[in-house]
C-alpha cells in the first residue's frame, strides 16, 4: 500500500523518481487548470519535464474539444503542445470507428467536436445541436435511418428525451456499435449545485438501451491499448498525473504505471484514508503511489 506525500521524499529519492521515468500522462482538469483558468505554477512544471526529454502526452477524457482545440488552449495557457500529444476522447471514438473500418452513419448525443473528429477520417453522423419535444410527431413513428451504424454518447447539454428514444431505438439492434466518450459522472461540486457529466447519460442509456456501452476514456481499455500499442509507452518508465482516483488513478494502475495523485481536482486524502482502511481490493486500485498538494509544488524539486 502507498500514497507516500511526494513532499516527504528525499533529494536522492526525487532524482531517483525522475530518472526513472521517460514518459508522462497528464490528466487535464483538475491538474494543469479548472476549466480556463491555469493551475499556480502547472505550466512550468510541464514544460520543464518536456526540456529534461520527458514525452509529455495530455490525457483527457473530456469529449468537447478536438485535438487541435486541446493545442490551442494549451498554448493559450502556456503549456507546449502539438496534436501529436493530444489523447482527448472525441478523437479515441473517431479512432475506434476507423480500426473497426466502420462505413456507416454515426448517431451523435454529444458536441461539435465528436462531429469534426469523425469528419475528419470521413466518417458521416447525425444529430449534433438539440433536439426538442415535437408534440405532433409521436415516438412511435420514429422513421429510423437504416445508414446508422453506431452511437456515441458524449457530453451535450442538449441531452432530451427525443435523443433517448433515438440512441435507444438505433442499440436495439444488436450490430449498431454503442460507444461511450467517458464515464465521468460529476463535475467537480460548488455551493451544493451538481453538474451531471457524460457518465451520468451515458448511464441514462445504457439504462433504456438495456445494452452497456463501449468506453473509451480513463479507466478503460480502449485508451489503454492506445498508449502501449500506438505510443509505445513503456509502463515501469510512465507515470500518470490524475486528480481523480476512478479515471486516472485507476487506469495508472491497471496499466502498471507509476500514479501521483494531485489534491486540486477531485480526490481528496480523506477518500485515500477510506481506501487503505477497506477491505474492498478494488478501492485499492485507487490509491495513487504519490500524492501531491498541487502540481506546480513539484517546481522546487525540477529546479534543484
Ligand atoms: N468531460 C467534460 C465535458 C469536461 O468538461 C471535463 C473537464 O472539463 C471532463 C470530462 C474531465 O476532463 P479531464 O479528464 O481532463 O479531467
Ligand atoms: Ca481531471
Amino acid at each position: 500500500m502507498a500514497a507516500v506525500n511526494f513532499e516527504t521524499l528525499s533529494e536522492d529519492e526525487v532524482i531517483g523518481f525522475l530518472d526513472s521515468i521517460d514518459t508522462i500522462l497528464t490528466d487535464c482538469d483538475g491538474v494543469l487548470w479548472m476549466y480556463m483558468n491555469p493551475l499556480p505554477n502547472a505550466a512550468e512544471v510541464i514544460n520543464t519535464f518536456q526540456s529534461f526529454g520527458k514525452r509529455v502526452f495530455y490525457v483527457t477524457n473530456n469529449s468537447t474539444k478536438t485535438r487541435e482545440e486541446f493545442v490551442k488552449k494549451c498554448n493559450i495557457l502556456n503549456f507546449k503542445a502539438t496534436k501529436e500529444d493530444i489523447l482527448c476522447t472525441a478523437n479515441l471514438s473517431a479512432c475506434y470507428l476507423q480500426d473497426l473500418s466502420f462505413k456507416k452513419k454515426v448517431y451523435i448525443i454529444g458536441s461539435e467536436a465528436i462531429a469534426k473528429e469523425l469528419k475528419e477520417v470521413g466518417i458521416s453522423y447525425v444529430g449534433v445541436g438539440p433536439d426538442p419535444i415535437n408534440k405532433n410527431i409521436p415516438y412511435n413513428t420514429l422513421n429510423k435511418d437504416p445508414e446508422i451504424g453506431a452511437v456515441i454518447v458524449g457530453f451535450d447539454e442538449h441531452f432530451s428525451y427525443p435523443k433517448m428514444v433515438k440512441a435507444a431505438s438505433y442499440l436495439s439492434d444488436p450490430s449498431v456499435h454503442f460507444i461511450a466518450t467517458n464515464t465521468d459522472e460529476r463535475f467537480p461540486v460548488a455551493n451544493n449545485v451538481v453538474i451531471p457529466g457524460t457518465g451520468s447519460l451515458v448511464r441514462c442509456i445504457e439504462s433504456c438501451a438495456e445494452r452497456k456501452a463501449v468506453v473509451m476514456g480513463k479507466p478503460e481499455s480502449y485508451i489503454a491499448d492506445v498508449l502501449m500499442k500506438r505510443f509505445q509507452v513503456n509502463p515501469e518508465r510512465t507515470l500518470m498525473i490524475g486528480d481523480r482516483h476512478n479515471t486516472d488513478i485507476l487506469l495508472g494502475t491497471r496499466c502498471g504505471f507509476k500514479t501521483l495523485l494531485v489534491l486540486t481536482g477531485i480526490t481528496c486524502l480523506r477518500d485515500i484514508d477510506k481506501w487503505k482502511q477497506s477491505d474492498c481490493e478494488q478501492m485499492k486500485e485507487f490509491i495513487p503511489d504519490y500524492y501531491i498538494e498541487s502540481l506546480g509544488n513539484l517546481l522546487p524539486y525540477l529546479e534543484k
